[in-house]
């Protein structure tokens, strides 16, 4: 069925085919080519932590397991309301997963549940930052140090966005980000991870580098190179590094425009929702967020469900998402003990996202609010 309205549309900003053209005119177009390396420069200047870029968020979730040396036994914390990468980058190496439920405004991982989660096999805690609003760090880092449990980020939806002075991605041992298509700043597939440690950041290169050290060898510090850990093929190609640097050089113009849809989605919308009974994001004061989705809240399941028919009759794509992961088949084998998640439930029954893209003009953006208004 075609749609008026897709729900998602790739932002290209102009000089991306002009950078993949100088790649490919430079002959490297594998992994470790000067586009990576300039992209690894930006998002680690702007980060202040170690940056390695990859071919996915789930590559990078993937080798900060490695790089916990997560094995059978061990455990892993995370929301059940999360993408499925957050879960099996972790459960792929045989850790047992405790499911968190989540917090009713900000659907972030409950920090309040996290002391009663933890015990003694528990290796790491994975927050999901979601729709780009920070959890509430202080009180995950402060449950984390007096366990001695390290943290990893899933920032896939919160590039640049902070919580108080500091950026999401780097408030934990390692932070993972997206540049999938359907993120804020893209590639096609891509991803990065943030590093606090520079001995992690060594290896990661290696677990990339499908457990080589070619790292070392290209940059000669060794005379050969050879198989030495674990490891995968996580590397970009440099054509799709060179389609990122431009993006990551025009991130202050996609904020704005995302920032000003969003905004104007929370206006238009708010009346509505207050006589309807339907809620709209929630954001705490000490959190800049990164304006990756727009969602609602419906009252019930039926309303939700009706909604996205009804948009859909207008030809507006309106979509809902995360199906819990302690409810679904492979988090039911995978979870330690009986998870449970009501809100997790509620919520996932209950959201609807509207589309929200870099480029929507206005005019959709009037069709759909003037859909969603019309509607009983
Ligand atoms: C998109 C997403 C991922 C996976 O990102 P890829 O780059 O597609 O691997 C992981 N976690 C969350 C929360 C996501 O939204």
């Amino acid at each position: 069925m075609s749609m008026r309205i897709p729900f998602n549309r790739p932002s290209v900003r102009g000089k991306e085919l002009k950078y993949i053209k100088e790649a490919v005119e430079k002959g490297q177009i594998s992994c470790g080519g000067e586009f990576g390396r300039r992209c690894e420069q930006e998002l680690s200047r702007q980060h202040g932590r170690r940056c390695l870029l990859v071919n996915s968020c789930t590559a990078a979730l993937e080798i900060s397991a490695h790089l916990l040396d997560i094995e059978p036994g061990d455990k892993v914390v995370l929301p059940s309301y999360t993408f499925v990468s957050t879960a099996s980058a972790f459960a792929s190496r045989g850790a047992q997963l405790i499911f968190a439920d989540i917090r009713p405004d900000t659907l972030n991982l409950d920090e309040s549940q996290l002391p009663g989660l933890l015990d003694s096999r528990v290796k790491a805690v994975v927050p999901v930052h979601y729709a780009g609003v920070s959890c509430e760090m202080t009180a995950i880092r402060k449950t984390c140090m007096d366990a001695g449990v390290r943290i990893i980020e899933d920032n896939a939806h919160g590039l640049f966005a902070r919580y108080g002075d500091e950026m999401l991605g780097c408030m934990g041992d390692m932070g993972c980000l997206s540049f999938h298509e359907t993120k804020n700043i893209i590639c096609g597939e891509g991803g990065a991870l943030l590093l606090a440690d520079d001995g992690d950041w060594h290896r990661a290169k290696t677990i990339r580098d499908k457990g080589t050290n070619r790292d070392a060898f290209l940059t000669g510090t060794v005379d050969w190179y050879s198989w030495v850990d674990h490891g995968s093929s996580y590397g970009i190609s440099d054509i799709l590094a060179a389609f990122l640097l431009a993006q990551l050089e025009d991130y202050q113009a996609i904020m704005q425009a995302r920032g000003a849809l969003w905004q104007r989605y929370a206006e238009e919308l708010s009346d509505w929702a207050s006589t309807k009974g339907v809620s709209l994001p929630y954001v705490p004061k000490d959190c800049q967020q990164s304006f990756h989705m727009f969602y609602i809240l419906m009252p019930t399941n039926e309303s939700r469900d009706r909604m996205l028919a009804h948009l859909k009759s207008r030809g507006i794509w309106a979509v809902f998402h995360y199906v819990p992961l302690h409810s679904s088949p492979m988090g039911r084998r995978m979870a330690a003990g009986e998870p449970s998640c009501p809100v997790s439930e509620d919520i996932s029954r209950r959201i609807l996202r509207l589309p929200f893209y870099t480029d929507m003009t206005r005019e959709d953006q009037d069709l759909v609010v003037g859909a969603i208004r019309e509607s009983a």
